[in-house]
């Protein structure tokens, strides 16, 4: 049987989103229900991915099927295209599965030509009117269909007006619109050679080939990305009978919400124009009044359309984006959709319509987007400062929040000038782990170079900070303490603002005000708390973070970062003297002055987390992290030392590798120094032994974790170093307190070993961030770099650091957990990779039945709501 490629909007409904896109769906909907819709058709997404495959061209078929739906809609509507007596105009507009606003083409008034114009006139009564819609048509018609730029059309009425003396649109008159007509011609046929086409057929047929070519223009793959949309699902493209707006002073248009999508009063919301067209609302020339003023102008409308918002809302169990037109005081919808709404306008709607006993809570759940609520956890610009700032560049928005404060370019100066009192920005080439500190006394962390998960990145997140990376437009002079920018010169001191959550630099200082969280909020995280499966746990390396972490509901910790305190004060020389270590006493000599160290940062963060799990991973990073670059730090280090610099630069040149990230890391650094190990296994024990001391009811059982792990046998050796060492001191305590050694898996090998690796590991946590990196060999680093190619030559969509590689990196976690699970069948399973705060990768991660997921403190309430949410869709699969 041949496909059906086109729907009249009776013939579908609402359930037909992913044939007939969002907007088609919903028409045939609101006709279905009776409503005053205008008369169209849906062209599908099957036909929209036909045309892509069949080399971006409409096949005959379906073209045959158009030419029969317009008739179809001529029957309907009594209009016939081109008509003399009664001509029919339609709209072309694209439609997709899930909204996309603005991203896609649009073209209004199809079907005028000269005839129809003239006849439009009569019909009417206003000439002007006529021409005016005609010239408008060109116009689009010109810009999406043919590319022309649309300034020369701006342009041409711009000439008309000065020879009229002119200033206001408003004041061309009817035949100033119809030499518009004929100048925008003359330009078309100038610009590509033909005549402009007066066959309407001809004219819709090149129009919806443009929407379905709009499909893959950049913006609508950037917006596809960002919006997790699979390039797959194509738009649809609706055609429909246009109704105007602007044919008189009865006539009138307009946009409205059910609800307030700013604060989300449950009051009607929306504005409108009366003799005006769609764009006339949003273009901002007149002002529009608001909606409860149509009651005076046009109240049998207005009635009409209080009436049916309220069904719709009832209809959709969700607050409506609606858009009207009023022809001859006559209503007509001519879109709905649920509205987009601010976090906390989503959490009141979502709150309301429960009291309202409109929805279920489950329902209410799945109403609010994660990734929203992380602008109700950070401090914001306020609103009007940040429209009147002047954006000086955009980049990579890495961690969200607002960040305003004076030029810094080293940690130390971030330090220095935090301490008396300033706020500053650390603007950076990169970071690394010594700027640590001056991170985290930053307002916030600019770096020119840098993806999502580079190191930067991370550690924002980690801490809660804003930060905006990659921004390579920025020329750094460290020397001179400058940064240029887009012609603009910025130095120390001087004060900018960065946006984390936009990516938007600014040149100024802009005025932050502090998040709110409401009781809405409070009251809708106790409902993804009661319905979610999978656990949330935080990644924290200091007792600040960890106690964030649980203000936000974290559970536990599914990693702390070790190597993140050897940083501050005193560890850090004390880890160096390790490094430099000649001979086994002079190692141990720094291994004894780590271990209290490190013991009291494990005490802070088991008083912080109150008795709930808390899983250390041992040393990670490759040495080379810890010892200084430059110079002259190199000289001041040697000193200090107490060394030659030609002996501390050997030592750092022994350090160097080609490939530090698949370098000497992870355990390799406990085989090859097995002192490590031991210190950080002791200081852990005797850590959990004085806390249970003092709080025995918290009864903490250490859970340790080693990194990068590739077989069973390496995990034996280390694990009996980290087994001895405990016993031993355990023993001496009389304590017979239990703990658990467990693997990260982030070498593919050990994924493919799990159950061997399982028979000594009593966890997995699955560490994505390497475990992507090694599975498709790109560095994490530097994917970023060229990344955004793969995304143009369609290769990737997403970025696999940000969102789980389901079919690949995905499979590896799959079978590790059933192996791992296989020989050892309670095995608890979790991610503590950046993939754990990412919705999309959550939900994979339930339907694969782990336990946990651990993501920095910011991203657990995001995490908690896509657990549950993610709970609701895989029951429901
Ligand atoms: C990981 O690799 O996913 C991980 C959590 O470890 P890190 O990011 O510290 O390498
Ligand atoms: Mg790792």
């Amino acid at each position: 049987m041949e496909t059906k490629y086109v729907y009249l909007f009776n013939e579908g409904d609402a359930n037909m989103r992913n044939l007939l896109g969002g907007k088609g769906a919903n028409l045939a909907e609101m006709s279905k229900l009776g409503m005053p819709v205008p008369n169209g058709f849906t062209i599908t997404t099957e036909a929209c991915n036909k045309y892509y495959d069949d080399g971006e061209v409409i096949s005959d078929e379906i073209q045959a099927q158009i030419m029969e739906y317009l008739e179809k809609l001529e029957e309907e509507t009594g209009k016939k295209f081109g008509d003399q007596e009664n001509p029919l105009l339609v709209s072309v507009r694209s439609g997709a599965r899930a909204s996309m606003p603005g991203m896609m083409d649009t073209i209004l008034n199809l079907g005028i030509n000269d005839v129809v114009a003239n006849t439009i006139a009569e019909k009417s009564g206003n000439e002007r009117f006529a021409y005016d819609s005609y010239r408008r048509f060109i116009q689009m018609f010109a810009d999406v269909v043919k590319g022309l730029s649309k300034k020369r059309f701006e342009e041409i009425i711009d000439e008309v007006k000065a020879e009229r003396g002119i200033k206001d649109d408003l004041e061309l008159t009817a035949d100033d619109m119809k030499t518009l007509v004929e100048k925008f011609k003359e330009f078309y046929r100038s610009e590509l050679g033909e005549d402009f086409p007066t066959d309407p057929k001809t004219q819709m047929m090149e129009a919806i080939e443009a929407v379905f070519r709009s499909w893959n223009n950049e913006r609508a793959i950037y917006y596809r990305r960002m919006n997790d949309i699979p390039s797959n699902w194509g738009t649809a493209v609706n055609v429909q009978m246009m109704v105007f707006g602007n044919m008189g002073e009865d006539c009138g248009t307009g946009v409205a919400f059910t609800r307030n999508p700013a604060t989300g009063e449950n009051k009607l919301y929306g504005e409108f124009l009366m003799n005006a067209q769609g764009e006339d609302v949003v273009a901002g020339v007149r002002t529009p009044k608001k909606i409860d003023q149509l009651k005076e102008v046009s109240p049998t409308a207005y009635d009409q359309f209080v009436e049916i918002c309220s069904k719709l809302e009832n209809h959709y169990k969700n607050m409506q984006d609606m858009e009207f037109t009023i022809e001859n005081g006559k209503l007509f919808m001519l879109q709905t959709r649920n509205g987009k709404r601010t976090a906390q306008a989503a959490l009141k709607i979502a709150c309301d319509m429960v009291d309202e006993g409109l929805i279920s809570t489950d329902e209410a759940l799945m109403m609010v987007e994660p990734q929203q609520l992380d602008s109700l956890l950070h401090p914001t610009f306020a609103k009007e400062a940040l429209e009147a700032a002047e954006v000086i560049t955009s980049a990579l928005p890495a961690s969200p929040g607002a960040g305003c404060g004076q030029i810094v370019f080293t940690a130390e100066e971030a330090k220095e000038e935090a301490d008396k009192g300033k706020k500053v920005i650390l603007v950076r080439l990169e970071t690394s782990p010594e700027d640590i500190e001056g991170m985290a006394v930053s307002q916030g962390i600019l770096t020119v170079r840098g993806g999502m998960t580079s190191h930067a990145a991370v550690v924002a997140r980690g801490m809660g900070a804003c930060c905006v990376s990659g921004a390579g437009d920025i020329e750094m002079n460290e020397e001179e303490g400058s940064f240029k920018v887009n012609g603009k010169t910025f130095k120390r001191g001087d004060w900018i603002s960065i946006d984390g959550s936009t990516g938007n630099v600014y040149g100024e200082a802009i005025e932050t005000v502090p998040a709110e969280i409401s009781g809405d909020f409070e009251r809708f995280m106790e409902w993804a708390d009661k319905r979610r499966r999978l656990k949330v746990r935080t990644n924290a390396d200091t007792p600040k973070d960890a106690k964030q972490a649980v203000d936000f509901g974290a559970e536990g910790i599914g990693l702390v970062r070790t190597e993140h305190m050897f940083f501050e004060g005193d560890k850090i020389k004390a880890i160096r003297e390790m490094i430099v270590a000649k001979n086994d006493d002079q190692m141990q000599a720094a291994l004894d002055k780590l271990e209290p160290m490190q013991q009291k940062d494990f005490e802070g963060i088991y008083e912080a987390m109150e008795g709930r799990p808390v899983t250390i991973r041992y040393l990670d990073p490759p040495l080379h992290e810890f010892v200084p670059t430059n110079p002259e730090d190199i000289k001041e280090l040697a000193n200090e030392m107490n060394i030659s610099e030609a002996e501390l630069n050997q030592v750092i040149s022994n350090l160097h590798e080609v490939n530090p990230m698949m370098g000497h890391r992870g355990s390799r650094l406990d085989v090859s120094n097995p002192g490590i190990a031991k210190m950080q296994t002791a200081a852990v024990i005797k850590a959990a032994l004085n806390v249970n001391k003092k709080h025995p009811e918290w009864n903490i059982e250490p859970e340790i974790m080693l990194p990068l792990i590739g077989d069973l046998a390496e995990l034996k050796y280390v694990k009996k170093l980290v087994t001895e060492t405990a016993d031993a001191i355990l023993k001496e305590a009389g304590s017979d307190m239990k703990y658990h050694v467990g693997t990260m898996i982030e070498v593919p090998r050990a994924a493919l070993l799990a159950d061997e690796i399982a028979e000594e590991a009593e966890f997995f946590s699955f560490g994505t961030n390497d475990l992507t990196q090694l599975t498709f060999g790109f560095s994490r680093d530097d994917a970023g770099k060229f990344l955004p190619q793969y995304y143009a030559a369609k290769i990737y969509e997403n970025d696999p650091f940000a969102r789980l590689d389901q079919n690949g990196v995905g499979k590896l976690i799959e079978m590790a957990a059933n192996l791992g699970r296989k020989t050892r069948p309670d095995m608890k399973l979790g991610v503590c990779g950046e993939h754990g705060g990412d919705p999309a990768s959550i939900e994979f991660v339930d339907k694969v039945g782990l336990n946990y997921v651990s993501c920095s403190p910011f991203r657990v309430p995001i995490a908690r709501l896509a657990a549950a949410q993610a709970t609701i869709k895989n029951e429901k699969a």
